[in-house]
């Protein structure tokens, strides 16, 4: 991986993305040459769709060949939500194969030094015991929901193993519970649970009506904040030279319900007017906790920003950029 001498070049794909945008700032803001800080011998390059299309082999050639990559951290996937992923299902399988396919292979073509690519929780097993760790990634199938998505992204552990063993390619993966955080999506269809009652909120704020969270408010889940999980990328690329993937989390302690985090937006955002839980709709499952163990083993401590201080940050982002967000 870099060190001090040698000239490096870091590669970002979806680097104008919710992931992208974080590390970005992360690069920009923490100290040159500190933990996490850009070292004087590295230049960052952040790419987005508009620059290579990366399901396309000859892009994605190009781009290489543009900025001669020394490492690259891999964020770029067709994402969405759980009703494009079950309407779309083969689009989603096959974009992502044909990014991830062309990402992997032009790196071992170009002589690429290390690739970290981007897994996801929700791509473990359905029917699986809790918590999740790293062995049980390809355990049984994902759920049919995101079936097309998952069995893509499952394939990135499946290739970097099998670059290491036939050629000896230094690719990983890290594997992010769900995210939030400045430039995220907040889509009222398709955007995740955070940024989609941050919209809800803000709405009924503006528009002096109720703000209703669907479901009992009782469900538990775990979240990263984006700049947290950009340390972890920046730490991964640096000192994790193995083909073992790592899940970036909080730890299973730090679950939240849905009531905590619709509290923390009401809190942040100032909303005062009527607030309730609509509880006809469905609550999914009620639990799918992650173990972050061997993250905290390999990086030997952490300090995740707590949750509330990160939450106030992402509302202020969200209001303060509303016109320009992705809403
Ligand atoms: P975003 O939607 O914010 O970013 C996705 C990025 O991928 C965009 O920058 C987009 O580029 C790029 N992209 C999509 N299709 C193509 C393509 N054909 N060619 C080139 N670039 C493309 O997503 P996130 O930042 O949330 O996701 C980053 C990674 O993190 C993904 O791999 C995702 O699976 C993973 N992840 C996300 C979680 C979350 O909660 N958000 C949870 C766990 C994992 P552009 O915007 O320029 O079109």
């Amino acid at each position: 991986s870099s060190n001090q001498t040698e000239m490096a070049v870091v590669l970002v794909t979806g680097g104008r993305g919710l992931v992208g945008k974080a590390i970005e700032h992360i690069i920009n803001t923490e100290p040159i040459g500190s933990k996490f800080g850009k070292l004087p011998n590295e230049t960052w390059v952040f790419v987005g769709s508009s620059e290579a299309d990366l399901r396309d082999p000859e892009q994605t050639c190009k781009l290489y060949e543009k900025y001669k990559p020394t490492h690259v951290i891999h964020l770029a996937a067709l994402v969405g939500g759980v009703y494009r992923n079950m309407k779309y299902k083969l689009t989603f399988l096959r974009d992502n194969i044909l990014i991830n396919d062309n990402i992997l292979h032009t790196a071992y073509t170009h002589k690429t030094v290390k690739v970290v690519s981007c897994l996801s929780t929700c791509i473990f097993p359905d029917d699986i015991e809790y918590p999740l760790d790293e062995s049980k990634l390809h355990g049984g199938l994902p759920h049919s929901s995101n079936f097309g998505y998952a069995h893509a992204k499952r394939m990135v552990d499946v290739q970097n193993r099998a670059y290491k063993e036939e050629f000896g390619c230094n690719f990983t993966a890290a594997i992010p519970t769900s995210v939030f955080g400045p430039h995220d999506n907040h889509d009222l269809e398709n955007a995740h649970v955070i940024p989609a009652l941050m919209h809800r909120c803000y709405l009924a704020k503006k528009n002096g009506t109720p703000f209703v969270v669907g479901g009992s408010g009782r469900p538990l889940r775990q979240f990263i904040f984006s700049w947290d999980l950009a340390k972890l990328f920046i730490w991964m690329l640096r000192n994790h030279d193995d083909v073992e993937p790592i899940i970036l989390s909080v730890a299973e302690e730090e679950e939240m319900s849905v009531k905590e985090i619709a509290d923390a937006i009401v809190k942040a955002m100032g909303f005062e007017g009527e607030y309730s839980f609509d509880t006809t709709r469905s609550d999914g499952q009620f639990r799918k906790p992650a173990s972050n163990k061997r993250l905290l083993e390999l990086i030997g401590g952490f300090e995740f920003t707590p949750f509330e201080q990160a939450l106030d940050l992402s509302v202020k982002w969200f209001m303060e950029n509303y016109e320009t967000a992705r809403t």
